[in-house]
């Protein structure tokens, strides 16, 4: 998904306010200027999507557990039924643990 120009300059505007230099160089994976701040170079915009997919992914993470403790508080009594709603939480725990080693790759 590509950013606006209004959301680049949203993203690079405090950052210059807040001392970080615009360098002559782009970032080899969206173009953007490159910025310089306290000795680090980094791309603004690519730190911006990196940080709003982290968001994602916890959102769907806690939609993930809240659903989870639904089930685990509505354990039916008949045995083909509970098997069903074990089966349905072992895949949501898979998926937890799933979305888990994604974020710690990042
Ligand atoms: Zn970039």
């Amino acid at each position: 998904m590509a950013l606006s120009d209004k959301e680049i300059r949203e993203i690079i505007t405090p950052l210059l306010l807040s001392g970080a230099k615009m360098l002559d160089k782009h970032c080899p994976r969206c173009g953007s200027p490159l910025f310089e701040l306290n000795g680090k170079v980094f791309c603004p915009i690519c730190e911006h999507r990196k940080r709003e997919e982290r968001v994602e992914l916890k959102s769907i993470e806690e939609s993930l557990i809240g659903k989870l403790r639904l089930l685990a508080n509505q354990l039916p009594d008949d045995i083909e039924e509970l098997k069903k709603h074990l089966e349905v939480m072992g895949m949501i725990v898979e998926l937890l643990e799933k979305y888990k080693k994604m974020e710690e790759i990042k």
